[in-house]
């Protein structure tokens, strides 16, 4: 061994879900390996002066860590982009995985009716936490306020000039992860070392559209609505999702339209957000739907059709507004609701034809599709093929899934293999030191 060797240094660039994950484990893996801590060091370099931000807002403060989902082929049946890329790296730490990592660490976790996984404290702030509490006990170092504004590939060595001016800063270092998630300085560095990328696209995003029938019934929900998109606009692209469904100010949400715009990114981007689509605000079908209306018409033949809604699907609100649209009195009795006036009724309840005219987006509340192209990584070590020692992890992949966990556990899964190379790499390099 030589009398002074230097440590391997790893840079990880971006303190996000994935360059935490892929910093911790590494570290972990490497004491579990018994490799002398005097012989690597781990550093995270994060352009802001905290990380883990996305990690904070994300679920709504709670922070969806994953999805209870045991089997991998239907978890990888939830991402629009990237099934194939993620199946190895899913199959190496999965969402069982995930949850024992975390409660592993004392991080108590609970399953929601939908399948989403949380904190039990229902705070974001238990897992950044963890993840803080891990890195100080590992040795890990994170130098914050230090934007990577260049990687330099020097075979064998990256040297990389963050903003910061610490004086202890490694010089070179011998790998290095990019995982800046969709920043587009993040997407340079990549470009910059001789990556590609595919096509960059909003991903989760709901409908601005206007129609008489949704005027003034912004926070009206349906339980379990379908929405569905057929258009000679989008080149024949079919899509039809369900779930939960939300008439907002602007147009429609909730995730049943959440989950087609993930599906349909690129093609509703290149359609720029113009194109039809329907709404099935029951999930059932005309015929049932006419079923159920002729059969409470002949329960209720001396009501006025506006004293309540009669499916309980629907509130009275927004029936009140049905009745509006269609023109028909308030005054009317069902008895006298003709076939015709209920079959109209029933085509507005379950085909409404809208017209999106735009996508919505909360300021920062959206996830990109599109990342560094698949066919220069390996995706079972996530290293470069172009750069030997160069690896990449979470959102900067061309991989994204749709809400309910899912992009965290892409995060996980990819910055996990990620460490695990690395990790047997230096591993490795120190057992032929030895000898
Ligand atoms: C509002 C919101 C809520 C979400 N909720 C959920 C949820 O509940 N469950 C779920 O699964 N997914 C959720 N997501 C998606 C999830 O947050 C992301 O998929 C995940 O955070 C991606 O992690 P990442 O580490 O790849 O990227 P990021 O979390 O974006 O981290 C990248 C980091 O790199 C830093 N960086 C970039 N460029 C540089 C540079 N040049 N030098 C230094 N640092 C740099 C950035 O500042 C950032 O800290 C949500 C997203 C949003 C926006």
């Amino acid at each position: 061994m030589p009398t002074n060797p230097s440590p391997y240094q790893v840079a990880i660039i971006g303190a996000g879900a994935a360059g935490y994950f892929c910093a911790l484990n590494l570290a972990q893996k490497l004491k579990d390996n018994g490799v002398d801590p005097e012989l690597y060091q781990i550093s995270i370099f994060e352009k802001a002066a905290v990380g883990l931000r996305k990690v904070r807002i994300s679920g709504g403060g709670r922070c969806n860590v994953t999805h209870d989902e045991e089997d991998n082929l239907k978890f990888l049946k939830h991402y629009p982009r990237g099934q194939r890329q993620l199946r190895t790296p899913l199959y190496e730490f999965n969402a069982m995985d995930t949850r024992q990592w975390f409660e592993k660490r004392g991080v108590k976790l609970k399953i929601e009716k939908d399948g989403r996984i949380f904190p039990v404290t229902n705070s974001s702030q238990t897992v950044i936490d963890c993840f803080n509490k891990e890195a100080q006990r590992l040795g890990v170092t994170i130098y914050h306020k230090s934007k990577v504004e260049g990687i330099t590939y020097l075979p064998p060595h990256f040297q990389i000039n963050p903003t910061c001016n610490e004086e202890d800063l490694p010089k070179k270092f011998h790998y290095l992860c990019l995982a800046t998630g969709s920043d587009p300085q993040g997407h340079k560095l990549a470009q910059d070392l001789g990556h590609s990328f595919s096509e960059f696209a909003p991903s989760l995003f709901t409908f601005k559209c206007q129609h008489p029938l949704l005027r003034n019934l912004q926070g009206t929900s349906f339980k379990n609505a379908e929405v569905k998109i057929v258009g000679r606009e989008l080149k024949g692209l079919k899509l039809k999702e369900s779930g939960p469904l939300l008439i907002t100010h602007w147009g429609l949400s909730g995730p049943a339209i959440l989950k087609i715009s993930a599906w349909g990114a690129r093609e509703l981007k290149r359609a720029n957000y113009h194109f039809p689509f329907r709404v099935n605000f029951l999930g059932m079908s005309l015929d049932e739907t006419r079923e159920r209306l002729l059969s409470y018409k002949k329960m209720n033949l001396k009501k006025k059709i506006t004293t309540s809604a009669p499916l309980e699907d629907l509130t009275h609100k927004f029936w009140a507004s049905v009745i509006e649209f269609h023109k028909l009195s308030p005054d009317l009795q069902w008895a006298n609701l003709s076939q015709k006036e209920i079959n109209l009724i029933c085509e507005s309840l379950t085909s409404l034809e809208l017209q999106s005219t735009g996508p919505h987006r909360h300021k920062e509340e959206f996830v990109e599709c599109g990342g560094v192209s698949s066919q220069e990584i390996n995706f079972k070590t996530l290293q470069s093929k172009l750069i030997e020692g160069l690896y990449f992890a979470g959102e900067l992949l061309d991989i994204d899934g749709i809400t309910g966990g899912f992009n965290f556990q892409n995060a996980w899964s990819t910055s996990y293999n990620a460490a695990m190379d690395i990790a047997q790499k230096i591993t490795q390099n120190q057992k032929e030191l030895k000898i």
